[in-house]
């Protein structure tokens, strides 16, 4: 491959990412702002760079390993995506506004940012099969980001567990999740992934859900996103 083709197919994988990353990230620190209901100060943890790079590093990681059984490196990278973005509800916190800490930790934040990410996919008319796929990644993502925050609470600044306002915003309550709960919540969004794809899989075998954009052997080329177009690295 020449360099000027691997560069626009990365560049076209980037803005693939990108555009749907972005407005994820839009709407996540949009929703933070229900934290204004619960109005308290707020300490963050001051990061030293190496300790800024194993924080997002480590999100990235944990949010990639839970978009493995898609084996798609833009669903890879856009997991991986998710799963830093979601930290956008520090903002308000860093700006020393009056907000509760952290109400994108939270099982509405998972519903209301998997309906949003659906309406993302249907407004870039993704087809079936990959549009399950970008819907499943953000409860995956999320709960890979909350795996991460109890893993480095426990093995980084040595707590006991981590509190996430679950039931934000009914109840800005911290709930304190125990050290083991990283374990639970990385399988939990390996599970959500490998049962998408199991699905899917089992419904391409059967034939009995034809893809809506075309199937690979229509020959469809059309610009529509998450068309089966190669990708580098990624099988579709
Ligand atoms: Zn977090």
């Amino acid at each position: 491959m020449s360099t000027s083709s691997y560069t626009s197919r990365a560049l076209r994988l980037a803005l693939w990412v990108a555009s749907i990353a972005v407005p994820f990230a839009l709407f996540a620190f949009a929703y933070s702002f229900v934290g204004f209901l619960h109005p308290q100060s707020i300490h963050l943890h001051d990061y030293s760079i190496p300790g800024a790079f194993v924080e997002v590093g480590g999100h990235i990681l944990f949010g990639l390993l839970v978009a493995v059984p898609f084996l798609d490196l833009r669903l890879l990278l856009l997991s991986g995506s998710f799963a830093v973005l979601v930290d956008s509800d520090h903002i308000l916190g860093a700006l020393n506004l009056p907000v509760a800490s952290r109400p994108d930790h939270s099982i509405v934040f998972i519903l209301a940012s998997s309906v949003f990410v659906y309406a993302l996919s249907r407004r870039a008319r993704l087809d079936r099969q990959t549009s399950a796929k970008v819907v499943t990644l953000a409860p995956a993502a999320l709960l890979s980001h909350l795996s991460y925050d109890v893993l480095a609470a426990v093995g980084i600044f040595g707590g006991a567990g981590y509190a996430f306002p679950l039931l934000a915003p009914y109840s800005f309550a911290p709930i304190t999740m125990p050290a083991y709960s990283w374990v639970v919540f990385e399988l939990l969004g390996v599970s959500l992934t490998s049962a998408t794809a199991y699905v899917l899989w089992m419904r391409r075998e059967r034939g009995a859900a034809p893809l809506k954009a075309g199937a690979r052997s229509s020959g469809n080329t059309g610009r529509r996103w998450g068309e089966k177009r190669p990708m580098p690295g990624g099988p579709e």
